[in-house]
Formats: structure tokens, sequence, C-alpha cells
């Protein structure tokens, strides 16, 4: 699979940042539990639906910026993802209509506060403190890969400082990017711009001041993030 000139952007633009001022970034949709050994090591059941939750455009972070390292946790989780960026407006009939409304595809972290998270589901709470707070969603630049026939084939992987602790292969996932779009909009109308956050694979670890944490896909590009105060 080779990075395709865009159709859903002016000029057919390869590479686009999901800059939140200059693309628009509207709304972070985020999937958990897509592949099943990350399910599983989080002690859950393979879910029937895609688990979807939200994070609010202004947790984005791009290469090269700090990851603040929140106050109100202790255990701060990488989580690495292939990102989606939604480039048309609508309501797409099926999972094979949807496919034409994503615009781009990158790699990026959705990062939990693990102890948090598990003593707000313990509660039956919200998630909101866990992962939507400033600077939980990072993200690289997108390319347009032609997905037209799956979702499947790309190879990610999270490092941090230099050592490998998740690799992924969108191959795996429980629910096909297609399938994902097409739900998500059976709730909420797509806007371009809108990001979708797909899962990750096996390997969540904690992270820690100075952490370098890189996400890298060589379809893609490599990302790095330090952890900071
Ligand atoms: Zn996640």
């Amino acid at each position: 699979m080779e990075p395709h000139a865009n159709p859903l952007l002016p000029g057919g633009t390869m590479e686009i940042t999901a800059d939140r001022d200059k693309f628009m970034v509207r709304r972070i949709f985020c999937i958990g539990r897509n592949y099943r050994a990350h399910a599983a090591e989080l002690g859950h059941e393979v879910p029937q639906a895609p688990v979807i939750f939200m994070k609010p455009s202004t947790s984005l972070l791009k290469p090269g910026n700090r990851i603040p390292m929140p106050s109100h946790g202790a255990e701060l989780h990488h989580e690495a993802e292939v990102v989606l960026l939604i480039g048309r407006e609508g309501k797409p009939a099926s999972p094979a209509e949807a496919i034409r409304f994503i615009g781009g595809v990158s790699i990026g972290l959705d990062l939990t506060l693990r102890d948090v998270q598990n003593r707000l589901k313990a509660k039956g709470l919200p998630w909101e403190l866990s992962k939507a707070f400033d600077g939980s969603a990072t993200v690289g630049t997108f390319r347009f890969l032609d997905l037209s026939h799956d979702s499947g084939g790309i190879v990610f992987r999270c490092l941090v400082n230099g050592q490998e602790r998740q690799r992924g292969n969108t191959a795996d996932v429980i629910f096909p990017f297609p399938v994902l779009v097409h739900e998500i909009s059976r709730y909420w109308s797509l806007l371009p711009g809108d990001l979708i956050y797909t899962g990750t694979p096996e390997g969540v670890s904690s992270l820690n001041i100075g952490d370098k944490v890189t996400v890298e896909s060589e379809l893609i590009g490599s990302f790095t993030w330090e952890i900071g105060e």
C-alpha cells in the first residue's frame, strides 16, 4: 500500500497536520478494545459493538511538543493507535461507502491515566478525567492511504526511549476501519476534520517524566514526544 494524492483535500495534499486552528479538528472519536490481545490484557471480553468515547479537540498535541504529565493520576499509559481523518461531510450508507470519507491516516497516542480510569470504571463513572485531559491525544502528520480493500496491513509500533513496547497490525482489528466510520456516523453526522483513534494493540505500559515516546509506521512516518513536568 502506497500513499496517494488525497482526493478529499484541496490540491490533493498528501501531508497535513491535524492542527485544530488550521484544519478545524472539531471532534475526536476514540475506539476502545479493538484488538483482542489488548482487551484480554485489561481483563475485558471481546465487545459485540465498538466501544466509542470522545476527547475534546483541545487535547491534541502535535509532534515536537512535550506531553505535560497530568498531576491527578499516577499511571500514564501509552496507547499507540492508527488515527483516521474524516475528509467529507455526511452519513455514509454502508461500510463500503464509509471508506470514501477517510481523508487521511496517521498514528498517535491515546494517553490514558490507567489508575484513574480503573477507579472511574469501578464506580460506573464517565472516563473523561482519565482520557480527555490536555495533551492526551498526540498525532503525527496524515498521509492518504487507499483503504478501499480493507483496513489491514498497516504495521505500526510504539517505542519508549528506543525500546519497543507495542507492535500492531491493523489486519488484527476486531472492527475494520470502514465499519468504525459507518458505526460512528449512525450517531454523529461526519464532518471534515473529525479524527478517529482506532484502538490499541497489546503492550500498554507506564510513562515517566523525561521519557521519549515514539510512534512509527513505514507507511506513515515516525513521531516523537517527550514527557514533561
Ligand atoms: Zn485507546
